[in-house]
């Protein structure tokens, strides 16, 4: 038997098994144009006459669907569905229109095997069309509310976040366009979350009926879960897989998670295949998440894998002004600027030392100074770069690593035997105690404060560029703080 006889026959098994699923009225409706395109071992390929058919039927009838294929093929199947070659060269097929797609088929059917024209009531057609229309607008399906505050006016760009914010901004501005999917990583707290829901945000507002869907990947690992065990495979997979636009975050957290995987995988394709966007957020780039699926790892990098970079110290004062503008605070800007220089991993925590800070003017009745900024972090005693630790004890873990006596780093010899442990000093003296660029170079050796900003600069750039260095500055930091 050739192929194309083999595909008659499965067309017409496949057909027969529907109509025996669904009655006659639903089967002329939904499922006369059905052809089988393509059978892969893991997947069988269906055409639809039109892009409103196959939204239809993925909408309402991926268990009929599925149980049809397996009758068909004698075991279960992935299966998807395609709009048929010639109807979208014709054009004019994908409009969402009912009737005029079905009438026309039915006229103009040159097809070997003709279906028996089908008749269309007039007033269901249109009741269809506006059930489908009334439920294309909204977010659905997400345990997530979306926070109103995560949207990309609120967002300050800065070198270190401004290509994610691009690719962002024309992802949610044309979806399925140039980036697709959109992988964006970093470290915890700069602004992954906020991006994605952004993008929501902006999609929603486009006017265009796009159905979004946010989530993080946890709640895609729970619904399986369930789905597996209810035996509600098919509700759930019809639920991911007709989105425009699907965001999940955090998708690291399918790490070790073989069968979730897999799903995800399938679902991935469909969606990629038909052209929806895809955006992940991750705190790793793609290739580093444990245990991850070699082929999910090479599907992440088909379209823009962009990091988001802790933020410079511009950035971070940037970021300070505007949550202190947002809240009407007012917060001098030498204090801005103390807090822009402490706290320089992450913005969550900037905007928790504007609430502390803030928080303890209050609670004391007192205008907000540098000298009561620097009680607040210090009170707080929780977060590692607002912990106190003294001066003597950096002093300490220095001389030991890098073999130099407390008194010439107390000195004022220049050599760089001493000069760099003397910067490592004043870095970390920076990043874990309290005191001011003046007390620190009063502390270390009697510079003065634009020497210690100078070194700490430095420090900080070269374990920004060196990951080994940096890993040293951590171990001493942990040294320091034990
Ligand atoms: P992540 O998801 O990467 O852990 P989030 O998106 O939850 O981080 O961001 C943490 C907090 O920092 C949020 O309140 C967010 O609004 C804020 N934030 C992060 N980046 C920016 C930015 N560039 N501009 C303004 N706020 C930001
Ligand atoms: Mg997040």
């Amino acid at each position: 038997m050739s192929p194309a006889e083999a595909s008659v026959v499965t067309d017409d098994l496949l057909r027969e098994n529907l109509r025996q699923l669904v009655n006659q009225r639903k089967y002329d409706l939904w499922f006369h144009t059905v052809r089988v395109v393509d059978v892969q071992p893991g997947e069988v390929v269906l055409s639809l006459g039109n892009r409103f058919l196959l939204d239809w039927i993925r909408t309402y009838y991926t268990e009929v669907l599925d149980r049809a294929v397996e009758a068909t093929w004698g075991e279960p199947r992935e299966w998807r569905l395609v709009v048929a070659e010639s109807e979208q060269t014709a054009g004019g097929a994908t409009n969402g229109e009912l009737h005029e797609p079905l009438e026309a088929e039915a006229s103009a059917d040159t097809r070997p095997d003709p279906t028996p024209p089908v008749h269309v009531e007039p007033q269901r057609s249109a009741q269809d069309e506006v059930a489908w229309k009334n439920q294309s607008f909204f977010l659905h399906h997400s345990d997530v509310v979306l926070n109103d505050k995560y949207t990309f006016e609120n967002f300050v760009v800065g070198p270190s976040n401004s290509l994610a914010h691009a690719a962002a901004y024309a992802v949610a501005d044309a979806p399925a366009g140039s980036y697709n999917p959109l992988f964006l990583h970093g470290n915890v707290g700069l602004g992954k979350t906020h991006l994605l829901q952004a993008i929501c945000h902006k999609a929603m507002a486009s006017g265009r009926a796009l159905k979004v869907l946010y989530l993080s990947s946890e709640t895609f690992v729970n619904q399986f879960i369930v789905a597996v065990e209810k035996g509600e495979l098919s509700q759930f997979r019809y639920r991911y897989r007709n989105v425009d636009v699907l965001l999940i975050d955090d998708i690291h957290l399918l790490a070790n998670k073989e069968r979730t995987q897999e799903e995800f995988f399938h679902t991935f394709n469909t969606l990629y295949h038909d052209q929806r966007q895809i955006v992940l957020s991750s705190d790793s780039p793609p290739s580093e998440i444990p245990s991850l699926r070699e082929r999910l790892i090479s599907r992440f990098k088909w379209g823009l894998v962009a990091e988001i970079e802790p933020p410079g110290f511009e950035t971070r004062l940037a970021i300070l002004r505007r949550k202190a503008r947002d809240r009407d605070f007012l917060i001098p800007e030498d204090v801005l600027n103390y807090l822009a220089e402490h706290i320089d991993r992450n913005i969550r925590e900037l905007e928790g030392a504007v609430t502390k800070v803030v928080g303890y003017a209050q609670l004391i009745h007192r205008t907000i100074d540098l000298d009561l900024a620097r009680k607040a972090l210090g009170q707080a005693g929780d977060s590692s770069a607002t912990r106190m630790t003294g001066i003597d004890r950096i002093l300490e873990v220095v001389c030991a690593q890098f073999d130099v006596r407390p008194s010439d780093l107390g000195g004022r010899k220049r050599t760089q035997s001493v000069a760099f442990p003397r910067q490592v000093c004043m870095y970390l003296a920076r990043r874990l105690t309290p005191l001011s660029l003046e007390e620190i170079g009063v502390r270390i050796g009697g510079r003065d404060h634009s020497t210690v900003l100078y070194a700490v600069n430095k420090v900080r750039d070269r374990a920004a560029t060196d990951s080994r260095f940096a890993q040293l500055m951590n171990e001493l930091e942990a040294k320091c703080r034990a």
